[in-house]
C-alpha cells in the first residue's frame, strides 16, 4: 500500500499538454488509475471553468476520472452517478464571501480599467467570478499591471489578484486552491501526509505548500517562483516536463526515492 491517498494536480502545464498525443501521458493515467484503485482518490485543482475543462478533457480522451474538481482555483465538485456535483456547504459560503467583497471594491473597477487601458493593450472584461478579468499580451505587461493591483489590495482586507501567466482576475483570500484541497482532505477524513500536490504556475503556489500536502511536487517546465517554494519544502521539480515530469514524481513519491 502507497501513502499517497489523495492527489492533487494542476491541469494545463501540469497534467494537460493540449497539442501532444496523448494530451495526457499513458503512464500517468495507469499511475493514476493504480492509485485510485488502491483506494485512492484524485483531485483536478484548475483555475478553469466547468464547461472549458470539461471540454478538455473529452478532447483528451483519457480513461481515467477525476474524483474531485476544484474550479477556477476554488470551487469543489465531487464525482458522483457520472457527473460534477458541487459541494453545496463549501461552494456557497464561497459565492457568498466573493459576492459581499466584490461589493465592496465594484465602485473601484473603472478607474483601474481606466488606469490599465492609459498605459497597456490588454482583454478586460468581468465574468462570473470577478468583476475584473485581465489578459495581457505578455508576462512583462502583467507583471506590471500586477504591481499595481496588488498595491491596491494592500487595502482591501481579504482581496487578493490570482495569476496564471497572461491570465488573473480577483478572488477572496480565504478560498484557493490550497484551502480547495484542505476541505477535501479533511472531508475525507486524512491527513496532510497523505497528500501529493503538482502545479506549475503561480496560481498553484497556494496549494504548493507544506500546510496543506506533505509530497510537493513541480515539472520542469514549472516558473521559477514555483520551483524555487517546492525545493524550499523539500519537494520535488522534476527533469521532465508537464505531465511526464508529474509521472516521474509519482515514480519518485512511490518508490525507493520517496519517503
Ligand atoms: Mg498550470
Amino acid at each position: 500500500m502507497t501513502r499517497i491517498k489523495l492527489l492533487s494536480t494542476d491541469f494545463d502545464g501540469t497534467l494537460f499538454t493540449e497539442f501532444e498525443h496523448p494530451p495526457i501521458p499513458s503512464e500517468l493515467q495507469e499511475q493514476i488509475a493504480r492509485l485510485q484503485a488502491e483506494g485512492a482518490r484524485w483531485i483536478i485543482n484548475t483555475g478553469r471553468d466547468m464547461s472549458s475543462l470539461m471540454e478538455a478533457l473529452g478532447r483528451a480522451g483519457i480513461e481515467v476520472e477525476p474524483d474531485y474538481l476544484v474550479l477556477v482555483e476554488r470551487e469543489v465538485y465531487q464525482h458522483r452517478d457520472s457527473q460534477y456535483v458541487p459541494l453545496p456547504e463549501w461552494n456557497e459560503a464561497c459565492h457568498r464571501a466573493h459576492a459581499e467583497l466584490f461589493a465592496r471594491i465594484r465602485p473601484d473597477v473603472p478607474a483601474m480599467v481606466a488606469w490599465i487601458n492609459a498605459r497597456f493593450h490588454a482583454r478586460i472584461y468581468e465574468d462570473a467570478y470577478s468583476p475584473l478579468c485581465l489578459i495581457t499580451s505578455t508576462n512583462g505587461d502583467m507583471d506590471l499591471i500586477l504591481d499595481h493591483l496588488e498595491h491596491y489590495c494592500r487595502r482591501v482586507p481579504d482581496l487578493t489578484v490570482v495569476r496564471n501567466d497572461v491570465y488573473a482576475r480577483f478572488s477572496h483570500r480565504a478560498y484557493n486552491k490550497g484551502t480547495a484541497l484542505a476541505e477535501i482532505t479533511r472531508r475525507l477524513g486524512l491527513s496532510r501526509e497523505a497528500v501529493f500536490a503538482a502545479g506549475d504556475h503561480l496560481n498553484d503556489l497556494p496549494m504548493l505548500s507544506r500546510a496543506y500536502a506533505a509530497c510537493l511536487a513541480a515539472p520542469a517546465n514549472a516558473v521559477p517562483p514555483v520551483r524555487a517554494a517546492v525545493l524550499e519544502q523539500g519537494g520535488y521539480v522534476s527533469q521532465a516536463s508537464q505531465g511526464a515530469g508529474v509521472a516521474e514524481a509519482l515514480r519518485y513519491y512511490l518508490g525507493a526515492g520517496g519517503a
